[in-house]
């Protein structure tokens, strides 16, 4: 496990990959493309973020309860469940979660709550400049 990404050792719980709203950034579209998935079989809009798709109620990549590309798996999967709370302005671990007192040490990582706001900043910033392009061509 990359020093930088939570470990999840919950192995038999996919809870977060069902009606995943997972946002992607450009490097993630790319890295997964890079491995053979045209984007528009795992991605979609979502006002003007991107974000996984899901079929049947779950991620596209989720397969027999497990992830299909997990060496590759998008940012905020490696980072979940600690996410971003916009309304609070800060790092939580996600409710939804249904073992999150096992990732509380998590958001006292800098490394990890770094990369955590930088992802954010990105996502952010890509989203801006998606409507940018989209006001100059209308
Ligand atoms: S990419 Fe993998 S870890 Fe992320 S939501 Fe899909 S199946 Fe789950």
């Amino acid at each position: 496990m990359h020093p930088s990404f939570v470990a999840c050792d919950f192995e038999s719980c996919y809870q977060c990959c069902l009606e995943t709203r997972m946002p992607l950034l450009q490097e993630d579209i790319e890295r997964i493309e890079k491995k053979g998935f045209p984007a528009d079989t795992f991605s979609e809009k979502d006002g003007d973020f991107i974000v996984l798709k899901n079929r049947n109620g779950a991620c596209v990549f989720l397969k027999k309860s497990q992830c299909t590309i997990y060496s590759f798996r998008p940012t905020g999967c490696r980072l979940y469940p600690l996410v971003f709370d916009i309304d609070q302005d800060k790092i939580t671990i996600d409710l939804e979660c249904p073992n999150k007192d096992a990732f509380k040490a998590y958001l006292e990582n800098t490394t990890i709550t770094d990369l955590l706001l930088d992802t954010v900043d990105r996502l952010i910033f890509e989203r801006n400049a998606r409507i940018t392009e989209k006001n100059k061509k209308s």
